[in-house]
């Protein structure tokens, strides 16, 4: 039987490394839903689009090839040929994905590569709208959450560039935040069903294991 765990939450609530170790354990495959916003967003900017003006990134839409990997132990994803997991991480994606993804067109476009890359076989699928939008048949469903300094402080350490600091992140992701919540389509919002976990003050074996646990239940 094929099974999907869905877990949402904004940015930095320790969502990717969650839902790398669910799959771990379970042995599912891992699905990064955030990548394929960033790849289609990278795409965009290398096609010279204004990614502000909605028209035009709607007119494209439909024109990106995505391909992902679902190995939690080699995640990637390219467009096209090109292997864009670096690439998709610049500061010049992450400042203009939620503009992109906010577009009805290119959610439509990711949204039935997901609903396909599901169709095969167990897996968990980590973003903004898994419970609510893509999967909401999912029997496990995991809101995530982090208060915002413990989120800022973990991006920061991924990011992991000095000239970039705590206090820039913070303001970065309040405004994505902001953006990503307050869209017309697919808003981010805990799905009624789903099961919120607050890890501000959690190691990430602990999330791990309690996800686990509600698979398991
Ligand atoms: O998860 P990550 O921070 O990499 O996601 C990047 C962006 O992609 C988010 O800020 C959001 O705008 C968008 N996204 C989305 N729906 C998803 C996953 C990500 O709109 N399911």
């Amino acid at each position: 039987m094929t099974l999907i765990i869905a877990m949402d939450g904004p940015s930095g609530s320790g969502k990717s490394s969650a839902a790398k170790g669910v799959a771990r354990a379970l042995g599912y495959r891992y699905l990064d839903t955030g990548a394929m916003y960033r790849a289609i967003t990278w795409w965009m900017l290398e096609q010279g689009v204004d990614v502000e003006d909605a028209a035009a990134v709607a007119a494209r839409a439909g024109e990106v090839r995505i391909q992902v990997s679902t190995d939690p132990d080699a995640p990637g994803i390219a467009v096209g040929d090109l292997d864009v997991s670096g690439p998709i991480r610049s500061r010049a994606v992450t400042a203009a994905v939620s503009a992109v993804s906010r577009v009805p067109e290119v959610r439509q476009v990711l949204v039935a590569l997901q609903r396909d890359i599901m169709a095969d076989g167990s897996i968990v699928a980590e973003g903004r709208d898994i419970g609510t939008v893509v999967a909401p048949e999912a029997p496990v469903k995991v809101f995530l959450t982090a208060s915002e300094e413990a989120r800022a402080l973990r991006r920061a350490k991924e990011i992991a560039d000095p000239a970039v600091s705590v206090e820039a992140t913070l303001a970065d992701q309040a405004r994505r935040d902001k953006l990503d919540s307050t869209r017309t389509a697919s808003p981010l919002t805990k799905a009624d069903d789903a099961v919120e976990i607050d890890s501000t003050e959690l190691g990430l074996d602990e999330v791990i294991d309690t996800v686990v646990r509600l698979v398991k239940e």
